[in-house]
């Protein structure tokens, strides 16, 4: 994310400096969970079930308000009645479920005309369990946060998702939880408590670390915290560090909000002028919009052995 601009920033964000410590100042976050009914390497629906048993109850216990968002396509890959149970059941928790497209396929693959058919048949699921609560489908996240390439394919999709009434759910906090999490399934399928500890560890470091940055850039962009909204995935690790999450948000003073409560802060009504073909999260968007640089150089990495062990792991996301 963002690599290609890191190194042509790097002077600018020096000069921008690294001292806006945002860490003792409050400000709210809204949580949102990527890949329902789950994203794992496991192909077993106990697991599934358990995962996402796990995430809410952990929510509902800490309070935290959430929006997941769906892949239809995957339902049919195990046991379609007990998927649709899971995505009943967050509703059932008081969250909200968005489209996701139906094959969590890229529009830079797709086009225009293929990615707005992939988003209509990812529909008919969500719109009826959100229709038996009188409810609509509102919020639409982009796979891979690519949001189409070029303008005119983007402008397209755009115009096509407002018509429909759809609102972008924008991600201004991404600490890349996908590329822990696979490895951590693998850790578990194979008893391996020492490396699935290690994980869960070196998870919580990195996102204490990438909430800091991410904060840290909205200071550059708009000299204050934002309502952040924050990517995660509905994986076995974010079920397993449920609890630690919500902790870090609380040491963080990040009060959880509904996406539709962050999506307030004039922030979001930032424009987006980005139109290639990488997946990049809002703030480094409205960096471009702003002329601001954001501070890559002191951007954390995900741990080398981590990133190793995803490519090792990895067959699809
Ligand atoms: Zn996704």
């Amino acid at each position: 994310m963002g690599k290609f601009l890191r190194a042509g920033l790097l002077i600018l964000g020096l000069m921008a400096g690294g001292t806006a410590q945002a860490k003792a100042s409050h400000a709210t976050i809204a949580l949102t969970f990527d890949d329902l009914p789950a994203l794992t390497i496991l192909n077993d629906q106990p697991y599934i079930n358990y995962l996402n048993a796990t995430i809410l109850r952990g929510l509902k216990r800490h309070h935290i308000p959430a929006t997941a968002f769906v892949n239809q396509g995957k339902l049919g890959e195990k046991d379609r009645a007990q998927q649709i149970t899971v995505l009943k059941s967050w509703l059932a928790a008081g969250m909200d479920l968005g489209n996701h497209t139906y094959s969590h396929e890229s529009p830079n693959q797709l086009g225009a005309e293929g990615y707005i058919a992939d988003i209509e048949r990812g529909e008919p699921v969500i719109r009826d369990l959100l229709a038996a609560r009188h409810r609509r489908i509102v919020w639409f996240r982009h796979p891979f946060l690519e949001t189409g390439t070029p303008a005119a394919v983007k402008t397209e999709i755009d115009k096509w998702l407002h018509a429909h009434g759809y609102r972008i759910a924008p991600v201004t906090i991404d600490a890349d939880d996908w590329e822990f999490a696979e490895p951590y399934d693998y850790a578990i399928a194979r008893h391996d408590e020492a490396r699935r500890k290690s994980i869960r560890e070196q998870y919580l470091a990195y996102t204490t670390e990438a909430i800091r940055w991410y904060r840290h850039a909205a200071h550059n962009l708009f000299g204050r915290d934002i309502a952040y909204v924050m990517l995660l995935h509905a994986t076995r690790l974010n079920a397993d560090c449920i609890d630690d999450l919500a902790a870090l948000l609380k040491r963080e003073n990040l009060k959880p909000v509904s996406l539709a409560t962050a999506v307030r802060d004039p922030a979001y009504r930032t424009r987006d002028p980005y139109s290639g073909k990488d997946g990049i999260e809002w703030q480094e968007r409205w960096s471009m919009e702003l002329h601001k640089p954001l501070p890559w150089d002191s951007f954390p990495d995900v741990p080398k052995d981590i990133e190793l062990e995803y490519d090792k792991v990895d067959r699809d996301r």
